[in-house]
């Protein structure tokens, strides 16, 4: 069997979803594949403000809210022990007019949110199982399901993660590279209340960040997103709940009291990726298929829905019929270059100072974080640049921030 639409999609996580739906509301025909993963492995995401006038502007965020619990401090404590160690730096919102950076959600109940929409969202077809393979067509590019179906779409838009079949059928020339770090992840009870405030720790080995949840029968709740050695992370991987719980305690200096652990854990080793384009013939790259980078600062999937928004603007602009217009691809990849490229090396050298054990590195760094501790409009220009970039931001992104209406 063969299904044809104007846009295939490949992958069926958040980006993929998101994708598929905003191209759909956007007036194509869209046909997303994919495996849904909706295993639990205590994952969240931060979603910052953009991202949330993404889902706004969709029309997604009502039934995104009730999954989701606001952000509305960030606290960075300085934790490695070096000499010019700082007090603790604390964020919040209302100081860039907004009662919240964003919402964290677990990421499998995003997806299998994102899925429901998609399942009733007019001109989208959900086609569920393993992609093995594309292949080039006059005007056109066709994906092989392993049970046999074939699906064509005039672009490719490829959503499928780290691993991407679409990024090596592209042919884009990549840098890949890895870091001796491994990033825990679970979701933890917790005795004491979060203040809807999301504390990370920067340690020698990496950052250990809890990120607020919403309560769930009376418990207060957050995320974990402990980055470690991955001899640290075996270790505890193989560690009963109770053992884990007081490791976690411990490195989190008890700030929110006894700690229990709800459901399965999960274990991701870090890497980097960047592509030189994220475009092929007939085909784009968004989110990790097209860069990834340690969860620091929480930027990954906010950046990938950046270009999704990106995509949907320059397909909608300059596409004039064929969604696999070479244009409109092209200024799509002219958009996305600047935004992708320094948020990773952003994430990079941040990891990398907090490896690194060299006095004028950690000197850098705590100048750094006392110039964002004392200086007002530093401060909220960074917190600006975090939540919702200045720049060119994709029109779907661009309801003003309450400070700027
Ligand atoms: C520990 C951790 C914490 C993070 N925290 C944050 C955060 O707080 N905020 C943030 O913005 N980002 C965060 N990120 C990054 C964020 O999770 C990713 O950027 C995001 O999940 C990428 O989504 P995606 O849809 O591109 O890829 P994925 O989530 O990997 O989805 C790809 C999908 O494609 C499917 N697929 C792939 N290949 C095939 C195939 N051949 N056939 C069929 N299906 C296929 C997969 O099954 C999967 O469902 C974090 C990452 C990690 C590791």
């Amino acid at each position: 069997m063969t299904q044809h639409t104007d846009i295939l999609v490949a992958g069926a996580g958040a980006a993929g979803l998101t994708s598929a739906i905003a191209l759909a509301q956007a007036g194509f025909s869209v046909t997303v594949a994919g495996q849904l993963d909706t295993r639990r492995t205590g994952r969240t995401v931060a979603l910052f403000e953009a991202s949330l006038r993404l889902y706004r502007a969709l029309g997604l965020w009502p039934d995104l809210e009730p999954i989701a619990q606001p952000l509305r401090r960030i606290r960075l404590v300085d934790d490695t022990g070096n000499l010019f160690r700082l007090p603790p730096v604390e964020l919040e919102a209302a100081e860039i007019g907004l009662p919240a950076f964003g919402a964290n959600i677990e990421n499998a109940a995003l997806v299998e949110a994102l899925a429901q929409i998609a399942r009733t969202t007019p001109r989208i077809s959900l086609v569920e199982g393993q992609i093995t393979g594309y292949e080039h067509l006059p005007l056109c590019v066709a994906a092989l399901m392993a049970d046999g179906t074939r699906l064509e779409g005039s672009l490719l838009v490829g959503a499928d993660g780290r691993n991407s079949l679409v990024r090596q059928f592209s042919g884009v020339v990549t840098r890949q590279w890895s870091y001796p770090q491994v990033a825990v992840t679970a979701i933890l009870h917790d005795e004491k209340p979060h203040r809807a405030t999301s504390t990370e720790f920067h340690t020698r080995a990496g950052p250990c960040t809890l990120v607020p949840m919403g309560k769930r029968d009376g418990k207060h709740r957050s995320s974990l997103v402990w980055l470690m050695s991955p001899e640290d992370a075996e270790r505890r991987m193989a560690l009963d709940d109770v053992a884990l719980a007081a490791e976690i305690e411990q490195q989190v200096h008890g700030i929110h009291g006894r700690i229990g652990m709800e459901g399965p854990r999960g274990a991701f080793p870090m890497a980097g990726l960047t592509c030189e384009k994220l475009i092929g013939e007939r085909t784009a790259l968004v989110a990790d298929a097209g860069h990834y980078y340690p969860p620091i600062g929480a930027q990954g999937l906010n950046l990938g829905l950046r270009d999704v928004a990106q995509l949907v603007q320059s397909l909608e602009d300059h596409s004039h019929g064929d969604a696999g217009d070479a244009h409109a691809l092209s200024h799509y990849d002219k958009r996305r270059k600047g935004d992708v490229f320094t948020r990773s090396l952003a994430v990079d050298l941040m990891n990398r100072s907090l490896l690194l054990h060299h006095l004028p590195v950690d000197f850098m760094r705590s100048a750094g974080l006392a110039a964002m501790a004392c200086i007002g409009p530093l401060r909220r220009a960074l917190m600006e640049e975090g939540v919702a970039p200045a720049g060119r931001l994709p029109r779907l992104m661009r309801e003003p921030l309450p400070a700027e209406a």
